[in-house]
């Protein structure tokens, strides 16, 4: 009789669903997902989903690599879950307009437009008067020009992440969001199981994809990944009418504040970016959220108008001493990958990490 591996991944945000989904289209595996709350919870559920591919500084290695095949990827995923699970996705495909304030930089975005153009992408630089021109709700004093992506987008995280999950159900994952992982099961050969709160679970691959979660289950390795929150808070506002054009509603960004459009004249305007100061636990700070605010007002005045519908916060995880994010065998453990560590980039990077997560299992 044939022995079919089973696969254990740990986490159920956009990146333990965007591997379930990816390894549905195996054959022969067995694949389940373990959660401790539903999906789409954690740091997904906080995300703002902009996807800053095309527009990023990363011009070459596995950080453009990651980007590149995500951006790719995405082009056709999101046809295909919507197709196959009758799901809507909320996403927005006008692109990025990224706004400078210093002249002097026009020269580095020279030079990556130029990059993208050889690598096969499009990017803009646009002259104030013409982001005057497309983008009218902008605040034209001191502004320089802007860079305009049309090939990066933005998508709804828990949309994403649930439409996933619905697929890879229909495919055959098993998922359960009642369990708590608790350690991997050292073995002779790797890496046993687990134990979980509904007991131990055999495992011959195991998938950590726990974001923050992630820091103690590796603690089993010689070389454990410690995983750090940095907090964001956002904002939904609605307002009278859209800004600016109303056929043209790219998400914006500028001094690193997005203001994203999700129609019906609303917006999410984020994020903060908060460390832990010492062993503290990392709490939301008003002013930080006020500071974000009044940025985005000065970026746009009509948003002084908004009314605030929702206000939230969310722990992004942040892989300590080393860069974002960790996708390698956990050190020791030839059966354990880690999926980890996606920082400010988890929803953009998704799609590539799944991808990356199958061809290790498929090769192995
Ligand atoms: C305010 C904000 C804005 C953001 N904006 C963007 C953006 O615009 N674009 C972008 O690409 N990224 C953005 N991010 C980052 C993005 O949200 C993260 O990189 C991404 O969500 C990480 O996904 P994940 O699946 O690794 O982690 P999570 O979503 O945190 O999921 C981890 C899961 O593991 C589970 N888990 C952990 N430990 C255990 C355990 N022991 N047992 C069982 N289950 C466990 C948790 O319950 C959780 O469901 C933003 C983040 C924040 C906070």
């Amino acid at each position: 009789m044939q022995v079919v591996p089973h696969i254990v991944i740990i986490g159920c945000g956009i990146i333990g669903a965007a591997i379930a989904y990816e390894l549905s289209t195996i054959a022969n595996v067995r694949v389940t997902v373990l959660d401790r709350q539903p999906p789409a919870q954690a740091a997904t559920g906080a995300a703002l989903g902009v996807l800053m591919g095309v527009i990023s500084q990363k011009v070459k290695g596995r950080a453009w690599q990651l980007r590149q095949t995500s951006l790719q990827r995405y082009a056709t995923l999101i046809p295909q879950l919507e197709a196959e699970t009758g799901l809507q996705i909320p996403h927005n495909p006008q692109g990025v307009v990224m706004l400078c304030f210093d002249g002097a930089e026009r020269e580095k975005w020279q030079r990556l437009i130029d990059t993208r153009h050889q690598q096969g992408w499009e990017l803009q630089w646009w002259e104030a008067e013409q982001v005057g021109d497309r983008c009218p709700q902008i605040q034209p004093t001191g502004l320089a020009g802007a860079i305009y992506s049309p090939a990066d987008r933005q998508i709804d995280p828990t949309a994403l992440t649930l439409a996933l999950v619905a697929a890879a159900q229909r495919r055959g994952v098993r998922f359960r969001f009642d369990v708590e992982v608790q350690s991997l099961v050292a073995g002779e050969q790797g890496c046993e199981g687990i134990e979980t709160s509904a007991g131990a679970i055999a495992a011959d691959w195991v998938v950590i994809a726990a974001g923050l979660g992630s820091t103690a289950m590796t603690q089993v390795s010689p070389r454990p990944v410690t995983v750090q929150p940095v907090l964001g808070q956002a904002v939904r506002l609605r307002l009278d009418r859209p800004l600016g054009l109303p056929e043209f509603q790219p998400v914006i960004t500028g001094h690193d504040i997005h203001i994203v459009p999700l129609g019906n004249a609303e917006y999410w305007i984020g994020a903060t970016v908060e460390f832990p100061v010492g062993q503290q636990p990392v709490t939301a700070d008003p002013d930080r959220l006020d500071q974000v605010m009044q940025g985005a007002t000065a970026l746009c005045p009509a948003l002084a108008q908004a009314e605030l519908i929702d206000q939230w916060s969310g722990l992004r995880p942040r892989p300590v001493d080393r860069p974002a994010p960790v996708i390698e065998l956990l050190p020791g453990y030839p059966n354990v990958l880690l999926a980890t560590g996606h920082y400010r980039n988890g929803v953009l990077l998704a799609p590539a990490t799944a991808i990356a997560i199958r061809e290790f299992i498929a090769k192995s």
